[in-house]
């Protein structure tokens, strides 16, 4: 499994938004890579950015978080 297949299938389960830093420790990925592929993540339509306070809890100062937009993919589902 690649690096982004994992962090993709991380948000995916876990149903939360995560940061950069937080991905990076529970997938064991260099912080650089991880902030590569999320920034890729943040253009699709299926992933989203925001700034909010890591549900991680890693720290209590708003973050850059990935979502993964469930709301889209039921629409997408729905859809088919
Ligand atoms: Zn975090």
């Amino acid at each position: 499994m690649t690096n982004p297949e994992k962090i993709c299938d991380l948000l995916k389960s876990s149903n939360n938004a995560y940061c950069d830093d937080c991905l990076g420790r529970f997938l064991e990925i260099n912080r650089h890579e991880v902030r590569t592929i999320t920034s890729s993540f943040g253009l699709t339509t299926e992933f989203e950015k925001t700034s909010t306070i890591c549900p991680g809890q890693c720290s209590t100062r708003e973050k850059l978080v990935t979502r993964y937009n469930s709301k889209l993919q039921s629409f997408v589902q729905a859809g088919r």
